[in-house]
């Protein structure tokens, strides 16, 4: 079953939908939310988890990129005792100011489309993008009232990439390692990073059992969905990088394959026009590039 409008999944875990994320809200003695969407949905997204909880305890951020974080300014501010809590490379990435200031310009960017004014200044927004607890490989969370939550690395989609496994209802919050879900044949990988990382944690979370899978662009899975998601997803990774490999050996350029891909993408409904399109582009211009095939000899002699 495909879940994407807002509502309870479990005793202990919901889900909440924005215009554009989704997201657990889980419910312990404490409470946790997974990632912070961007700025501009941040009204809506407090609106939409003050309807399930109180107050947030916990934010669990996936990965450094602008539309995980933007929400978390308007967050402490709802929730002033809450902590946020990630991995150790993307409290290194969040620790940096230049890497936090590229954050905030594109939640500007994406907050200005969309005709609102965009209102945090620099100083702000970084300080309320520091990480307050860093959980490493295997390390657990308790929430209290049987709800643990355990941290895995996922590396793929970005390097700093996490996923977060909620034991009692075997509920993973991949955050984007695992690509997308938008429909019966719209899987969309997400191997930016690398390719063979992106696989290594396929292989990783195919230990898990799991019967929950939230998808942060598309909902939650349940049930038969998930395996069959985990198993198709692996040949759409294959599918796609035997593509941009065959285009790029018969000599398109990659800006020629991006263009054509994310047209594609907009057409059947994958990623709409506005303001994540660039984002869109890029992830797609990484994924060609990562498909590029080494020559060993040359590898070898670089070596
Ligand atoms: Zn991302």
């Amino acid at each position: 079953m495909w879940i994407k409008a807002s509502g309870d999944l479990t005793e202990h875990l919901s889900q909440v939908t924005t215009s554009v994320s989704t997201h657990f809200v889980a419910m312990g003695d404490q409470t946790a939310l997974v990632d912070a969407s961007v700025w501009s949905v941040r009204e809506e997204l407090w609106e939409k988890v003050s309807a399930v909880v109180e107050t947030i305890d916990c934010i669990f951020i996936t990965h450094a990129h602008f539309d995980h974080v933007g929400a978390i300014p308007f967050l402490r501010e709802k929730s002033p005792e809450l902590k946020l809590v990630s991995g150790r490379k993307t409290a290194d990435l969040l620790s940096q100011k230049e890497f936090c200031e590229k954050l905030r310009q594109q939640n500007i960017a994406a907050t200005t489309a969309c005709g609102e004014e965009f209102s945090c200044s620099e100083g702000d927004w970084f300080k309320s993008l520091q990480i307050d607890l860093i959980l490493s490989e295997g390390d657990s969370i308790d929430l209290g009232d049987e709800v643990e939550v355990r941290l895995f690395e996922t590396p793929g989609h970005t390097d700093d990439s996490c996923c977060f496994y909620f034991k009692q209802d075997l509920a993973l919050a991949a955050g984007e390692s695992l690509g997308q879900y938008s429909g019966r044949e719209k899987i969309t990988p997400s191997f930016a990073s690398s390719y063979e990382d992106a696989l290594t944690t396929l292989q990783k979370i195919n230990a898990l059992d799991i019967k929950l899978l939230s998808l942060p662009h598309s909902g939650v899975l349940s049930g038969d969905l998930v395996a069959k998601y985990l198993t198709e997803l692996p040949l759409e990774m294959e599918r796609y990088r035997k593509s941009f490999q065959q285009q790029i050996e018969e000599g398109l350029l990659i800006e020629e394959i991006v263009a054509t891909v994310s047209a594609d993408w907009v057409e059947d409904g994958r990623f709409p026009e506005g303001p994540f399109h660039d984002a869109h582009k890029k992830l797609i211009e990484e994924m060609v590039k990562n498909s590029r095939v080494v020559d060993d000899n040359q590898d070898q002699e670089e070596n």
